[in-house]
């Protein structure tokens, strides 16, 4: 189901954008950012940037990486950006209009400390530095520009309302001293706006019509109004959404959330990052994070999160979204095209004794025929007997059970074990109910990374020949096993990545 998404206000020139802090890779919350929007601008007509909102070289220092992790996770998803924007590199911009702000008399220059200013805001009072002279306010703004102030000195803040019902309204602070260098700019700059005063700014610049924003951001509107109203300008519509919290079915921790709630983003970037460092996860695309690129990697289609996201809507309220979601999305679009090939995981050896067929042939597709079979030609030895392997977990089945149906021959077998070895023997037609079973003769070595182990862990086994066929990225169903894509053609072996069952 998809919900219907309309914008309030004039829509004959629709501009959105999609704004992340490029301090990590692109998780299923920017998706959602990314799919809204784009699926608004494509319903109006309008235009998308994507602009980085990249402005705290400390707290949430970006990285350099990630910038085009954004840009390839927006095209991967369907969404090709009218306009790229990156708000570092926008700062003499920010300054002129803070500089303006502060020439109207609705900015100064505070050196309260942190503590000092609380007090006075708490209590709906003006600090010391509120009525300076503007020649003072500006002579602190330039002293501040030029480096000759420390950190945590000296902030700009934007006059409010002191008795704003929300402290955190009251003289919000527009610019602090930040001397950490930028990964973009160095340590060209020390003073920084904070998000409120360079996204105000932006969305005028860019000529932003319509605003999604999380619904615990709604002070932000509150903070940038004043500027706007300052300045004379009009605020973009807002729409506002609850967060999505992501769950996987075990041993969900509470996350401490930031685009999102999910298992490994409770694991904050840096810790990722560290862990990355030290080798316990093999990148950002590790297939147990839960990064796009680690789902992309995974077979996890765009079509997929496109469709979870546009099912869930712009709910104010907060949305949980199991992994099981996506993935029964992901399932019915892959069940029409993801061909079906045998994997044998813990392969054993056992004994298919005077088979009926010698090659086996089997549908690439059951509902698509046309899309032609692949084929098993079976070796025989001296006495007619073929050596096949089959999963161990089929095989304990198979000791149990006495029967099995393999997946390809016209029969029901039956089994006995011989000298530790099991022999399985044709006994009738198809009448009899078995638990059917892949196996393969001729194969290629596999392993398939799990998302829920470690790469040494991967799971490992045989697949049919077949396999050979694949081109890296191919996305496959192993049947009784899950949805995989194949991850890379070694020498002598192929490594799939595990989508889900
Ligand atoms: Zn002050």
């Amino acid at each position: 189901m998809t919900h219907e998404l309309n914008l309030k206000g004039d829509t004959s020139k629709v501009v959105m954008r999609f704004a992340p802090n490029p301090n990590g890779p692109p998780t299923l919350g920017h998706a959602r950012g990314i799919v809204i929007n784009s699926e608004f601008v494509k319903k109006y007509n309008g235009k998308l940037i994507l602009r980085f909102d990249d402005t705290d070289p400390k707290t949430k220092k970006p990285m350099l990486e990630a910038y085009g992790w954004y840009v390839e996770d927006c095209k991967w998803l369907g969404f090709n950006p009218d306009k790229i924007v990156e708000c570092s590199s926008r700062l003499p911009e920010y300054y002129k209009y803070a500089e303006e702000l502060i020439k109207l008399g609705k900015a100064y220059i505070c050196e309260c400390s942190k503590e000092r200013f609380k007090e006075c805001r708490d209590s709906g009072l003006a600090c010391m530095h509120r009525d300076k002279k503007l020649e003072e306010n500006l002579a602190g703004w330039r002293k501040m520009l030029s480096g000759g102030i420390e950190e945590g000195q000296s902030v700009l803040r934007i006059k409010t309302d002191l008795n704003a019902v929300n402290p955190a309204e009251r003289d919000w602070v527009a610019f602090r001293i930040v001397k950490e260098p930028h990964p973009k700019t160095g340590l060209k700059y020390c003073v920084w706006p904070m998000l409120d005063f360079a996204g105000a700014i932006e969305d005028h610049l860019l000529e932003v019509t319509h605003i999604i924003r999380g619904k615990d951001l709604s002070d932000s509107g509150k903070r940038q109004q004043y500027v706007y109203d300052y300045l004379g300008w009009k605020y973009p519509e807002v729409l506002h959404w609850g967060r999505i919290k992501v769950t996987e079915e075990v041993g969900e921790e509470e996350s401490e959330g930031e685009e999102e709630g999910e298992k490994v983003t409770k694991l904050s970037t840096s810790k990722i990052a560290y862990a990355i460092k030290e080798g316990e996860y093999s990148g950002w695309d590790d297939p147990r994070l839960h990064t796009l690129m680690a789902f992309r990697r995974r077979g996890i289609t765009p079509e997929a999160i496109r469709n979870l996201m546009l099912s869930l809507g712009l709910s104010e309220s907060d949305i949980n979204v199991s992994m099981e979601n996506l993935y029964s999305e992901n399932r019915k679009i892959l069940d029409a095209k993801a061909n079906r090939y045998f994997f044998v995981e813990n392969p054993v050896e056992i004994l298919l004794k005077n088979p009926p067929l010698k090659t086996v042939r089997i549908a690439l597709h059951p509902s698509f025929k046309e899309r032609g079979v692949r084929e098993q030609i079976l070796e025989l030895d001296d006495n007619g007997n073929a050596k096949i392997f089959i999963a161990k977990k089929d095989s304990e089945l198979l000791e149990k059970e006495g029967k099995a149906k393999l997946i390809g021959l016209p029969c029901v077998q039956k089994t006995s074990l011989q000298k530790n070895t099991l022999e399985i023997e044709c006994i009738e037609e198809k009448t009899q109910q078995a638990q059917k079973m892949h196996w393969v003769q001729d194969y290629v070595k596999a392993e398939v990374l799990m998302n829920d182990k470690p790469p040494e862990e991967a799971v490992k086994g045989y697949c049919e020949k077949a396999c050979l066929n694949l081109k890296e990225g191919e996305i496959i169903q192993f049947e009784r096993f899950g949805f995989c894509r194949l991850d890379k053609k070694e020498k002598d072996k192929l490594i799939f990545c595990f989508g889900h069952n």
